[in-house]
């Protein structure tokens, strides 16, 4: 015999016999003294005593508990930009999407043991298409994509994330805990960009409702390689960051 794992106490199906187990104690002795006097007829007795648990089991089961349907935490989404077949920005041979997926599988693995939830765009060195990215957002509590930015200046450098208005606080704290970090500096409005600004326009991760951390600039020598550094340190301060969130939400 296998138990299941939990506490039958919280059903009402268990509590309520319980209940009628306590109230025959009282009822017996009163069924007993309504025959003995011929108040109700003798027949009855079995009756009313067989009917009752089963009745109130019966009860037990159909009256709706709502709080025991309720599901614990969501789950957040972590997703690598790009994808196996688009690179995304490249620099000689380093491309975007390698150093996103392992920001991503290093952020995942701070969230996970900290016991969180987390759905991403692949294990590995697997990395799903944007369409798939986004049909993880629907449902989750918070949804974060990593890219790195490109530019033809290599000069250009700083971190940013790209969020609707009422994400702008965690946007800026993401790209803040990056740039720490890492050691770079923030772009935007304090770390954040309104997607109708971002040079890229209306993004549809962002439309569905989730956050694109641009991580610092492929394109600038320095930055990639204080990025090649430390980057679970980085992703270390964002989980924390999220996980902050999470509890907060
Ligand atoms: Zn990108």
């Amino acid at each position: 015999m296998n138990f299941i794992n939990e506490s039958a106490w919280k059903y009402l199906s268990v509590k309520l016999p319980i209940l009628g187990a306590f109230l025959m104690l009282v009822l017996i002795p009163l069924l007993q003294w309504l025959t003995d006097y011929q108040i109700i007829p003798q027949q009855y007795h079995a009756t009313v005593t067989g009917i009752l648990i089963p009745a109130l089991a019966w009860l037990g089961r159909k009256i709706a508990q709502p709080k025991l349907h309720q599901q614990p935490l969501g789950f957040a989404t972590i997703t690598a930009g790009h994808s196996n077949t688009d690179p995304g920005a490249v620099s000689g041979k380093i491309k975007e999407a390698d150093l996103v997926v392992n920001f991503r599988n290093a952020v995942t693995h701070y969230l996970r043991e900290a016991g969180l939830q987390v759905k991403t765009d692949g294990t590995g060195s697997r990395n799903d298409p944007l369409s798939s990215a986004i049909k993880l957002i629907k449902g989750s509590s918070v949804a974060v994509e990593f890219h790195m930015n490109a530019a033809t200046s290599k000069q250009a450098n700083g971190v940013e994330t790209i969020a609707l208005p009422k994400d702008k606080k965690l946007a800026q704290d993401l790209s803040k805990t990056v740039a720490d970090a890492l050691g770079s500096r923030l772009r935007g409005d304090n770390g954040w960009i309104d997607q109708s600004k971002s040079a890229r326009g209306r993004l549809a991760y962002v439309n569905a409702g989730g956050l694109i951390v641009e991580l610092g600039f492929i394109s600038n020598e320095d930055e990639l390689a204080r990025f090649n550094a430390r980057y679970w340190l980085a992703a270390k301060a964002v989980a924390k960051v999220l996980i902050d969130y999470e509890s907060r939400n």
